[in-house]
């Protein structure tokens, strides 16, 4: 299974170089790791930056050089190789070593595993047609620039999470007829309470996105390229290009198939450990119970929990383990609209509104049995601030002290 070109070692062989891999390599060196660090990755470009696809980067404000985590002279100089435009496809935990898509075979001392995540396709029928587009890879996001730059002008989103709703924006922003349609009743059902939901559709409507909640999309019609999305009430919404943004599956097939527990994420321990000895595997693709949902175990899909975790790794792999608790973080940008959240909401059982939406500046504050567990701050950067503090604490304050705007939050520990 192995047979291979060549046959390489590294003491440490990450898989992936996403947020997660990247920052892995950068840590260990930070601790002052000495052996031989090397990155696969699939893509063909150094580590860079996903948030900015769906934002700045798609947006043509920013360039992908700015995207970049770290200029390409960085790894050369902390001596972390790149192998990109490759990816591993097998893994021999016993013999410890993985097969990649080259022909070429690597051991390791130590394995990470940080492959995030490809796009949850669409399996309905007209799927494979051409127009339609995901938002996961920088080359996913030239493509779907490329056609808008063409002039396809009327454009089906499908789904309401972030990705969807940034796309949404921007597109908006550049003249497009946004057509979004979600399957739940509201957009952000899975992240968010139901204000937030409501007023994030309030906002989308008023810059003039179509957006429709609570629709099942039937098929997408068209001869070779797209032409429409139909729906289950039969109508067709019409369009030049659809993009599909209904979550990730996590890449872990290889490892899994080597034996490691997991399915919908590699199970880790605290320690970001998977079951396989010597394999780790944090970011996107790791499934962990999560201290600060109250033990659930979950994936969480951000920057700072792939960091974080990255972080976790490097520290254990230079001998000082400690378990995984970093505080999650998470924000989104959508018009002149900036979405910072602290914590996790999963599993509320209140929510204390902040504010007046109204005014465009304002938060919610999610609690569970009197401790406040998460805060959704818009344009309400001293909220966030100051709220985080309180999840973190573990605060029980008295929630008509926090609907008092007139109260800084800082007072309500
Ligand atoms: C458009 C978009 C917008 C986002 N916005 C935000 C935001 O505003 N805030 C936020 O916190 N998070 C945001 N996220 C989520 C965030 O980008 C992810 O949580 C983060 O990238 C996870 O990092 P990761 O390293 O685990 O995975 P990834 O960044 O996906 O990196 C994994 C890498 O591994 C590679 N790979 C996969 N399989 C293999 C293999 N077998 N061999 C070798 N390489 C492999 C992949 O090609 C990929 O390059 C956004 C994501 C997207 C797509």
């Amino acid at each position: 299974m192995m047979a291979g070109a060549g046959m390489d070692h590294a003491d440490v062989l990450i898989v992936g170089g996403g947020h997660a891999g990247a920052q892995c390599a950068i840590a260990l060196r930070q601790n002052g790791y000495a052996g031989s660090v090397t990155i696969i990755g699939k893509e063909a470009e150094p580590p860079y930056e996903r948030p900015p696809l769906s934002k700045d980067y798609f947006s043509g404000e920013k360039s992908f050089e700015r995207l970049l985590i770290r200029p390409p002279a960085f790894w050369v100089a902390k001596a972390i190789g790149l192998r990109l435009g490759r990816e591993v496809i097998a893994v021999d935990p016993a013999a410890k070593r993985v097969a990649l898509s080259d022909g070429e075979s690597l051991t390791y001392g130590t394995l990470v595993w940080a492959a995030g995540g490809d796009a949850r396709r669409l399996s309905c029928v007209g799927s494979q047609l051409a127009g339609i587009h995901y938002v996961r890879t920088r080359e996913d996001c030239d493509r779907l620039m490329e056609e808008v730059a063409s002039g396809a002008r009327r454009i089906a989103v499908i789904g309401g999470g972030y990705i969807g709703l940034e796309a949404a924006a921007v597109l908006t922003r550049a003249g497009c007829q946004v057509t979004l349609l979600e399957a739940a009743p509201r957009v952000l059902a899975r992240v968010a309470g139901p204000e937030l939901s409501r007023f994030y559709e309030a906002e989308h409507r008023a810059h003039g996105v179509d957006l429709r909640t609570g629709v099942t999309v039937i098929d997408l019609q068209g001869e070779t390229r797209v032409a429409g999305v139909r729906l289950e009430d039969g109508s067709v919404v019409p369009a030049d290009a659809v993009i599909v943004g209904i979550g990730i599956v996590p890449a872990v097939a290889p490892l899994v198939a080597a034996g490691a527990a997991g399915a919908n994420g590699l199970e880790i321990d605290a320690f970001c450990r998977t079951t396989l000895p010597d394999v780790y595997a944090i970011g996107d693709c790791a499934a962990f119970a999560c201290h600060h949902a109250g033990g659930a175990v979950l994936r969480v899909e951000s920057v700072q929990n792939a960091n974080d975790q990255a972080g976790c790794v490097a520290r254990a792999i230079c001998g000082d383990a400690q378990p995984y608790r970093a505080f999650p973080w998470f924000w989104s940008n959508q018009y002149d609209l900036k979405l910072q959240t602290a914590g996790l909401s999963l599993g509320h059982d209140a929510m204390v509104m902040r504010g007046d939406p109204a005014t465009r500046s304002f938060s919610v504050i999610y609690l569970r049995e009197g401790r406040v567990i998460a805060l959704d701050c818009v344009n309400s950067v001293k909220d966030y601030v100051q709220g985080r503090k309180l999840v973190e604490a573990g605060a029980r304050p008295d929630p008509a002290r926090l609907t008092d705007t007139g109260i800084p939050l800082k007072d309500c520990l």
